[in-house]
């Protein structure tokens, strides 16, 4: 899987992905990672790429020449047989969930558009973006740490890409639960004993506990999940009579 971040900071990006776990996996051609620099593509002489928004207000916007020629020559290299997307990370978009990683993990390239300043003229918008999609309910100054969260939880489901594919199979969000709490050695640490149960090497009571506690973990924490999960298990009751 390959995926393009467009952007006025490549530096950034690069920086922040060809670390740790994404690095290794683009250093073992699992996927790719190309950061282009959406200022390459100006065809102002004095390199600016962006300019006051029309109707006033605070700011200056990212122009649509360039954002749409270097879109465009991404677009050229890809093969027309391949799945593909061009994503705006906006906080106008939908918000972005492990739903939407998995959707985007079945793609062949991913082109992630990041703005800046006040973000981006909406004729290019309009012309080249299939998705728009939002971090979170804030702002950000630029698209870039946005756009570096989506490539690092869709690459993470890219098959091979984790050590462990397992990993990925029992974490929160991959069911309608929050993992479980998780413990490693010493078994004592600052008094605190390891639960019983997960050093008793009893796999089917360390099933029973780790589901448990993932239940009680997501009613705690995330009171909406446990009421979806607890609807969920009601009707599957009701299919199964
Ligand atoms: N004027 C825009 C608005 O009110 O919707 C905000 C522009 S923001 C300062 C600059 C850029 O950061 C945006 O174009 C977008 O690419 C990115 N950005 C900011 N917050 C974001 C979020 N919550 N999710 C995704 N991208 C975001």
């Amino acid at each position: 899987m390959k995926f393009h971040v467009l952007t006025l900071f490549p530096d950034m990006v690069m920086q922040g992905l060809m670390t740790s776990i994404t690095g290794r996996a683009v250093q073992q051609k699992k996927i790719d990672i190309d950061a282009v620099n959406i200022r390459d593509y100006t065809q102002d002489k004095h390199g600016r790429v962006d300019d006051y928004p029309y109707g006033g207000g605070a700011g200056m916007l990212m122009q649509a020449q360039p954002v749409y020629d270097a879109c465009q020559s991404v677009m050229e290299k890809i093969p027309q047989n391949k799945k593909k997307r061009v994503i705006y990370v906006t906080p106008q978009g939908i918000p972005f969930t492990q739903a939407k990683a998995r959707e985007l993990a079945a793609q062949d390239e991913l082109l992630l558009l990041c703005g800046h300043y006040e973000g981006i003229d909406e004729r290019v918008l309009e012309e080249v973006v299939t998705d728009y999609i939002s971090i979170g309910d804030y702002v950000l100054t630029g698209g870039e740490l946005a756009a570096m969260v989506i490539v690092d939880a869709v690459a993470r489901l890219v098959p091979g890409v984790l050590g462990n594919e397992q990993s990925a199979l029992t974490e929160s969000f991959h069911g309608e639960l929050l993992e479980h709490p998780q413990y490693s050695r010493p078994d004592v640490w600052h008094g605190k004993k390891v639960p019983e149960v997960l050093l008793s090497g009893n796999q089917k009571h360390i099933d029973a506990w780790k589901k448990e506690q993932s239940i009680l973990r997501t009613k705690e924490r995330r009171p909406d999940l446990y009421a979806r999960y607890v609807r969920l298990q009601e009707c599957r009751q009701l299919l199964m009579k």
